[in-house]
């Protein structure tokens, strides 16, 4: 397509593109619900043809591969990316994402537990239809959630829109991009990956459709603590120098502070008041201690990124794809 774009877009080619990371319990059952809908929405003419549903399978230990190979076989609305190892959920969704621009006109991620709801997939391309090269998909409320999960996650939004991040509330990966909008993103070359915050950054207009969230169909949640804390570090880090200039402003109050102290101090000692002075003195070595562990915690944090940064290795190696041509199904299968 030129560059003058008509108005009206033409009906896109679409690509789900669905993380998988152990997933044994429920990609079968994902695949008949994210196929099923895939195949209403070709039937009534509002996804193109030559769409699919594109999984990718992020180095699962279990049984998650074969059973992906097994349903892209059969039926050739289904492809596979099969990625070398766990590089984990943000980079198995550009992985998906930055193989499904080159065959589709706008790709979807959605998880493949099936608790974010397909059926709003009619929202997301009556958005795209309408001019959107994003759309995001927030979640209705967070009932489904554990009493933790959803007091952290309000804490963690409140947190990073506190220290600056363009983060929508409550939208997880869930979300449209077009074509134009993913060419975009392949310029960013970052390996501290956080899609969401990065994503509202780039610009483009963008629309927000609300979508319940459902319990999980099956197994258990793939986010453990640890690399949802990470997820966190890096949505923060990667997005914002904030806490750096709030150590510059903790330095100055301290100094400001410890040169009140050291008039005071002088002052006594010009009288002659020699007070013991125990207190002050520890609780004077603690604060400036705790303060500089602090900071040297979070200037190591930002090291730590640049370390990883100038690595510039790949963030995800694909093993192996797996795509057929639309109803090839019966033909020989095309693999690369
Ligand atoms: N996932 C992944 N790699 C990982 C962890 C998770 O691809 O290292 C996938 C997982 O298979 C699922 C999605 O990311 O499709 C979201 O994970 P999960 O549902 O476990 O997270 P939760 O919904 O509990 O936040
Ligand atoms: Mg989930």
């Amino acid at each position: 397509m030129s560059g003058m774009e008509s108005k009206e877009r033409k009906t896109p080619v679409l690509y789900l593109v669905v993380p998988c990371y152990n997933e044994e319990e429920v990609v079968e059952k994902s695949a008949d619900v994210l196929g099923g809908k895939m195949r209403r929405l070709l039937h009534e003419g509002r996804i193109a043809e030559g769409s699919k549903v594109m999984f990718v399978n992020d180095g699962s230990k279990d049984n998650t591969l074969p059973l992906l190979l097994g349903i892209a076989s059969r039926d050739s609305l289904f492809s596979v990316v099969g990625l070398a190892g766990n590089y984990g959920h943000q980079s198995a969704i550009l992985a998906g994402m930055m193989t499904a621009r080159q065959y589709a006109d706008a790709v979807v991620t959605i998880d493949a537990d099936l608790q974010q709801d397909i059926e709003a997939l009619d929202k997301f391309l009556a958005c795209y239809m309408a001019g959107s090269e994003v759309v995001y998909g927030v979640r209705n409320d967070r009932h489904s959630d554990g009493f933790f999960k959803k007091g952290t996650a309000t804490l963690y939004y409140d947190l990073m829109h506190l220290l600056g991040s363009k983060v929508i509330t409550n939208h997880a990966d869930y979300r449209l991009m077009s074509r134009k909008a993913l060419d975009a993103l392949a310029e960013y070359q970052e390996t501290n990956l956080f899609l969401r915050g990065l994503i509202p950054t780039m610009g483009f207009p963008s629309d927000v459709v609300y979508f319940d969230v459902k319990a999980r169909e099956a197994g258990h949640s793939k986010y453990t603590l640890n690399k949802m804390m990470t997820l966190a570090l890096d949505g923060i880090t990667s997005m914002s120098v904030r806490p750096l200039r709030m150590i510059s402003a903790l330095g100055f109050i301290v100094f400001v502070f410890s040169f009140v102290m050291s008039v005071i101090s002088l002052v006594d000692w010009v009288k002659g008041n020699n007070v013991p002075g125990y207190t002050t003195t520890m609780i004077v070595s603690l604060l400036i201690g705790g303060v500089t562990l602090l900071s040297l915690g979070i200037i190591g944090e930002y090291v730590g990124k640049i370390y990883m940064e100038t690595k510039h290795r790949p963030r995800y190696i694909i093993d192996t794809v797996v795509w057929k041509e639309s109803g090839a199904d019966d033909a020989e299968g095309k693999e690369e």
